[in-house]
């Protein structure tokens, strides 16, 4: 597949195969455990995986590697390090790693240093000594936004691997391996399958030898995509350049009227002007994204809300078809998220019809 062509035309015409005259369009569904000879699924992986890690390496630029879901992803890039690791990380990423990074540093088998991942200087400083640099870029709940090109420059120098999770930036939107990232991850459960069906996830990176070591990984550990994740993973991608845009357009629309209720003391949406990462994640994504947080007065109207609204969905994850909104900071860890904080994931509706249903929960 040829660089020339844009991320959006990338993602409906990549791991296609070498498409002889007859075969289908798609990879079919490949439910395989075991092939004749010595191949075995765990070990060698299936077609299915592989047309999925053609489309997600081609976006990316690198050697993809998929795995039973973003999690899964994680927890092989951790299994990389040396035991003791010192590993730089934010403080206010997603919940899941947080809580493994947390359990690794419980068990002694690594020292985490947590950091503000938009303070460049504050990160490049913990960075001293470090074997990792793990970033979150927009952050999960906190929309804040890491300067890749600085810390991955700043990092490689200290001597410490940069590991970004593009979970929210999409494959579409920002491509951290170009920025010097050795490792970009995300979990394909949210906007690449998009449809809120499936738990996948894929790491990606530019070097062979830790393509290899991270295929290891998965076999060993065991994490491996199911069959029909798989397939389901790279049939959402096929519609993520419509269903980011639609996406993407009505949450900057939403921010916007936001901004403007009375009842709302804060939005954190990078496409904002006046959002502390706007410059940045404008000088280095092609996009902002369909996710949005924004802060009522306590808890208390935040659940309200949630138990409000009729078409936008209360539930946990995002990424998906239809919009979905949670208070992140109900969840134990998330001391550091303000209570009346909610997070708005938003999908393919129309964007009036989400704002009558934002509003008429909203307080004041
Ligand atoms: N990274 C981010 C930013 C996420 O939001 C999530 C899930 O919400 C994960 C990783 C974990 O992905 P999964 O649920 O596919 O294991």
């Amino acid at each position: 597949m040829s660089d020339e062509l844009r991320p959006a035309t990338i993602a409906v015409h990549a791991g296609r195969g070498d498409r002889a005259h007859g075969d289908p369009l798609n990879t079919p569904l490949f439910p395989a455990a075991t092939f004749r000879g010595s191949r075995y699924a765990r070990n060698e992986g299936t077609p299915g995986w592989e047309a999925f890690e053609e489309a997600l390496g081609a976006l990316e630029g690198g050697i993809a590697v998929a795995f039973a879901s973003g999690m899964g992803a994680i927890a092989v890039v951790l299994e990389e390090l040396p035991p003791g690791a010192r590993i730089v990380v934010p403080h206010d990423g997603y919940t899941g790693t947080r809580a493994l990074l947390g359990a690794r540093e419980a068990a002694g088998k690594a020292e985490i240093v947590r950091v503000d991942i938009a303070d460049t200087a504050a990160v490049l400083a913990a960075c001293a000594g470090a074997d990792l640099l793990w970033v979150e870029t927009p952050s999960n709940p906190m929309l804040a936004i890491a300067e890749l090109d600085a810390l991955c420059d700043g990092a490689h120098l200290a001597g410490a691997l940069v590991a970004v999770d593009s979970t929210l930036g999409t494959p579409l939107l920002q491509r951290p391996l170009e920025l010097g990232a050795d490792i970009v991850v995300h979990s394909a459960t949210k906007f690449i399958g998009g449809h809120s069906d499936l738990l996948m996830g894929v790491a990606v990176t530019r070097d062979s030898a830790l393509a290899d070591h991270l295929r290891e990984g998965r076999r060993l550990l065991g994490t491996t995509p199911g069959a029909l994740e798989a397939y389901l993973a790279l049939r959402g991608l096929r519609t993520l350049p419509v269903r980011l845009e639609r996406g993407e357009a009505s949450a900057h629309e939403l921010a916007r009227r936001l901004s403007a209720h009375p009842g709302v003391s804060r939005v954190r949406y990078p496409g904002l002007p006046d959002d502390p990462g706007h410059e940045r994640a404008a000088a280095q994504s092609s996009g902002f994204g369909a996710v949005l947080a924004f802060e009522l007065a306590d808890a208390a109207a935040a659940d309200r809300l949630c138990d409000g609204v009729r078409l936008i969905q209360s539930a946990t994850s995002l990424g998906g078809v239809e919009s979905t909104i949670e208070r992140r900071a109900k969840w134990p860890g998330q001391e550091h998220v303000p209570p009346g904080l909610l997070r708005l994931s938003v999908g393919c509706e129309h964007v009036d019809d989400l704002w009558a249903d934002l509003e008429a929960g909203m307080p004041g």
